[in-house]
């Protein structure tokens, strides 16, 4: 079975000094890509690294979190921007970009930073991975306005009516974890086409209940994600897993080896 972590963020400090040890885990558990997004300047240049050494498992998807805008140092929009220009060839995505409500306060600042992520998605022909907490429908609506090669709405919990808005337009989602025991996830993933759902771990994200009770996360835990769609969609987990790989690459624009 070919795994896919479409979200995941390799240069969190949480996992730092356990590079190593989750690659070997991931590769164990059957894992085929880590799509690792960065959240500012610094895990940018870390996530290039990690995607040059593991070049057949790390993906970089390059740019500035909704969460890091309050904290950008002088010049780190443009000098960010700069650096995924160079290196436009090893980029796979602009993420982790988006808005969140719970920095409200910061809102214009979020604004003119996501507005310049999405430009920059445009020029270089790249898709985006998309943090948005809060703010779904505001995204949804305003993201035709731009010219988006595809988008991927991450860790979606809006409303069933918005999931079938962004289908409309042709987004893929993610979910991970929650999908073994949160209700809202599993309907979320029961309403949504396969064809545009792809599994995550958002690590190093922390899920207290079962069956991760709190530990690390780590990739292999997507395979609990895979069994739990396969219940949710009636299927086997090998064609889900199959069907994933796939939307991964259609996604991404990559093949798999
Ligand atoms: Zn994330």
């Amino acid at each position: 079975m070919k795994l896919i972590d479409a979200h995941v963020h390799l240069s969190d400090a949480e996992y730092a000094g356990h590079i190593d040890e989750l690659i070997a885990d991931a590769r164990a558990a059957g894992i085929v890509a880590l799509v690792t997004n960065s959240l500012d300047l610094k895990t940018c240049k870390s996530d290039l690294k990690l995607a040059k050494k593991y070049a057949d498992l790390v993906y970089p998807a390059l740019g500035i979190h909704p969460w890091n805008v309050k904290v950008l140092k002088e010049n780190e929009l443009e000098q960010t921007i700069d650096l995924i220009q160079k290196q436009k060839n090893a980029v796979k995505a602009i993420g982790e970009i988006g808005l969140d409500y719970k920095y409200e306060t910061l809102w214009e600042k979020q604004m003119t930073v996501f507005d310049k992520m999405l430009r920059l998605a445009e020029s270089l022909d790249l898709p985006v991975i998309i943090h948005s907490r809060g703010t779904t429908d505001k995204i949804v609506e305003m993201l035709p306005s731009y010219s988006l090669k595809r988008v991927l709405l991450h860790w979606f919990s809006h409303s069933i009516s918005t999931l079938y808005k962004a289908m409309d337009n042709g987004y893929f989602i993610t979910e991970g974890p929650p999908a073994t025991y949160s209700n809202f996830i599993r309907e979320i993933i029961e309403k949504v086409p396969l064809t545009h759902f792809l599994t995550e771990t958002d690590g190093p994200v922390t899920y207290r209940k079962r069956p991760y009770n709190g530990q690390l996360t780590k990739p292999s835990f997507i395979h609990n994600v895979v069994e739990a769609v396969a219940e949710i969609k009636k299927m086997q987990a090998d064609d889900v897993a199959q069907q994933i790989a796939e939307n991964f690459e259609v996604f991404f624009n990559v093949k798999l080896s």
